[in-house]
């Protein structure tokens, strides 16, 4: 088996902590990496003021972890800039708030050319080279200009939007001829591949041949969906481990005989955070007996905040959140709890376990994770009730789940109310199918399916 060269925009600390306490991707992408050796390339996290020197080599066992350090200057057009003010959220289907500057491009090209320049004297000619999202998709086609004739395979982890939308970003044939430079490309869902067979068809010129292979830009290279995964088994046990731990105890002492709803998402405006909040609102309107009765627990902690849009949806979403308390709480009962912090994994997954409904309502989303870590946290015994955005890429598989509409916000009321209502057998049920697709895709099946695919593709002649 070849060598495994692994590059993401961060790459994991060098040494592990306790089982199921770092996400289920990192984890995967450690164990390749582990049984086949290689190395994983990525930025340090680090700013400099001024010039970047070599990549600071770790070795640890059978991986070297190279990490890189930007400069202020790449840090705020390659990644503040193009990355999370351009194609975040164009990505996300937020055309309002994607900006375009060349200077921007300017960087997001420059730190491509750089991470390519600074990953190309490691590399070996047998290795493989796997390259993960949105900040790398100029990567291969720098690496293939430096004579890099490696199998190399991307994995975009966000949607691919539909071609309309796509189209409103200056530099999208750029981009997209960059990427088929890649041996295969991996998307999320079949929407996300179809989106992107649609733009080789019809704006690229290219073909797609019904084995999936593409040919566009002089190039040939397979395109699939390999929907992400969670790590289901280690999930599950650290739920089933938590009941009883202090943190569960003291929210089951809080909630009392209330029933939970819970949401967990980084603070981003792709998630629905505002809609949510209305829809739990209208929940409280439409059904009052849940007065008193439910308690909505919101988990956000802060992401990128030096990006203006990420300050602003905190700010409204504080005062919608205030909003619904100012009008509904009681002095011995707050409907939303909403918390501005991040909590370990170990302890999300006993939240999970204790909650009655999980609220995933993501205007977009590539996978979301979270909808499939409650899904695996539940008891077999009295699981809870699944309400998911027809948005993410999870609703795709998870079919057991109360499908709804986020932009509705009567239809997530009337869902919420349904959820929280729902007898034990129709719980189980649904449960059950679903617990079934994310035990049989898990993030190990996942990154082998990729990894075997990768493995096929013709390497470039
Ligand atoms: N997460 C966490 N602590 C928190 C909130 C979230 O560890 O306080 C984890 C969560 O368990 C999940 C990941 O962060 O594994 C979020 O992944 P998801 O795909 O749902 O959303 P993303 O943040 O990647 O858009």
């Amino acid at each position: 088996m070849s060598r495994l060269v692994v590059v993401s925009n961060r790459v994991a600390a060098v040494k592990q902590s306790r089982p199921g306490s770092e996400g289920g991707l990192a984890v995967a992408v450690r164990a390749a990496l582990r049984e086949r050796g290689g190395i994983w390339f990525g930025w340090s996290g680090k700013v400099l003021d001024s010039d970047y020197g070599q990549p600071t080599l770790t070795e640890a066992g059978k991986i070297t972890y190279a990490t890189v350090d930007l400069t202020q200057r790449d840090y705020d057009e390659y990644y503040v800039g193009f990355s999370n003010s351009t194609l975040w959220p164009l990505f996300h289907y937020r055309l309002d708030l994607a900006e375009f500057a060349q200077r921007t491009w300017g960087g997001y090209q420059r730190v491509n050319a750089l991470f390519a320049h600074r990953l190309q004297p490691l590399l070996r000619d047998s290795d493989t080279v796997w390259i993960h999202d949105y900040h790398f998709m100029l990567l291969a086609e720098n690496l293939r200009s430096a004579n890099c004739r490696q199998k190399i395979g991307f994995f975009l982890h966000i949607p691919w939007p539909a071609l309309e939308v796509l189209l409103a970003l200056p530099m999208h044939r750029q981009i997209v001829k960059a990427l088929c430079a890649f041996d295969l490309l991996g998307f999320q869902t079949e929407d996300d591949l179809f989106c992107f067979h649609d733009y080789i068809r019809r704006e690229a010129g290219g073909e797609v041949g019904a084995d999936g292979i593409v040919k566009a830009f002089g190039r040939s290279l397979r395109a699939q969906a390999f929907p992400i995964g969670v790590d289901t088994e280690v999930f599950a046990k650290m739920a089933a481990e938590s009941e009883g731990s202090k943190q569960v105890t003291r929210l089951d002492e809080s909630l009392g005989k209330r029933d939970l709803i819970i949401g967990v998402d980084r603070l981003d405006y792709s998630k629905g955070l505002i809609k949510r909040v209305e829809a739990f609102e209208h929940l409280l309107t439409a059904y009052p007996d849940n007065r008193g009765k439910v308690v909505f627990l919101q988990i956000n902690p802060p992401s990128r905040s030096d990006v203006a849009d990420y300050v602003d949806i905190r700010r409204e979403l504080e005062a919608t959140a205030g909003h619904v308390n100012g009008t509904f709480a009681e002095y011995d009962w707050v409907p939303i709890r909403y918390l501005n912090k991040s909590f370990s994994r170990r302890v999300l997954a006993g939240f999970f376990r204790a909650a009655r409904v999980g609220l995933v309502t993501p205007l977009r989303d590539g996978m979301n994770l979270v909808a499939k870590e409650f899904v695996a946290a539940q008891s077999a015994k009295d699981p809870g009730v699944l309400v998911l955005s027809r948005f993410a890429g999870a609703a795709r598989e998870l079919d057991g789940a109360l499908i709804v509409n986020p932009y509705d916000v009567e239809g997530v009321a009337e869902r919420l109310q349904e959820a929280l209502n729902m007898p034990l057998a129709a719980r189980q049920e649904r449960w059950h199918s679903m617990y079934k697709a994310i035990a049989v895709n898990d993030v190990t099946a996942w990154r082998e399916a990729f990894l075997t695919a990768l493995q096929q593709a013709t390497p470039p002649r």
